[in-house]
């Protein structure tokens, strides 16, 4: 497929190889994208005042899980969904900059963290000489993961709008929700 866009330097592929890197090829499928593409002209304000946190796992296609266009919400996302510090910095921010009012908490199963455990810390430690200023926050029981990535929201001094945060688990086989009760 030709493209009309300048080809990235040669210095930017794969060396010695000659071949086109993975980023190369997402330069060229922009560069197509960018061409069908016209400006729909909104503000950086989500339209359906909604802010998604959810794990990075490639399989999660959230806009079109949950049936989102562009421009509905905020997704933040990083390895488990996990409330971190990071995130409650990023919700702060899309609730009292942007106009967010809801939360929706999203982990699925077959996570990475499910087999993950403190030790990866330690070992990285071990390796390298110095010991990550973070937590793994690797958790066994899904469900209870969730709860508790509600319950940081909820109780975040810094969000203001804490009374419609509801947590699911994606299940990466059927594509469903499922909705978890935070009372356990
Ligand atoms: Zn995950």
């Amino acid at each position: 497929m030709s493209i009309s866009a300048s080809q990235p330097p040669s210095r930017n592929r794969a060396s010695g190889s000659g071949l086109p890197t993975v980023t190369d090829r997402l330069v060229e499928a922009n560069a197509r994208y960018a061409a069908e593409f016209t400006d729909p002209g909104m503000d950086a304000r989500p339209v359906l005042k909604v802010a998604v946190v959810a794990c990075m796992d490639a399989r999660l296609d959230l806009h079109a899980a949950l049936g989102l266009q562009l421009g509905d919400c905020h997704t933040i996302r990083n390895a488990g969904g996990v409330v971190t510090d990071d995130i409650i910095r990023s919700l702060t921010i899309s609730q009292r900059a942007l106009g967010t009012r809801s939360v929706v908490l999203i982990h699925h199963t077959g996570c990475g963290l499910l087999d993950l455990t403190e030790d990866f810390r330690h070992d990285i430690e071990a390796e390298v000489g110095q010991r990550p200023a973070w937590a793994v926050e690797a958790f066994k029981d899904l469900d209870q993961d969730v709860r508790q990535s509600m319950q940081r929201v909820r109780t975040s001094p810094f969000l203001p709008h804490t009374d419609d945060v509801r947590g699911f688990v994606f299940d990466v086989t059927t594509g469903r929700l499922r909705e978890i009760d935070p009372r356990p």
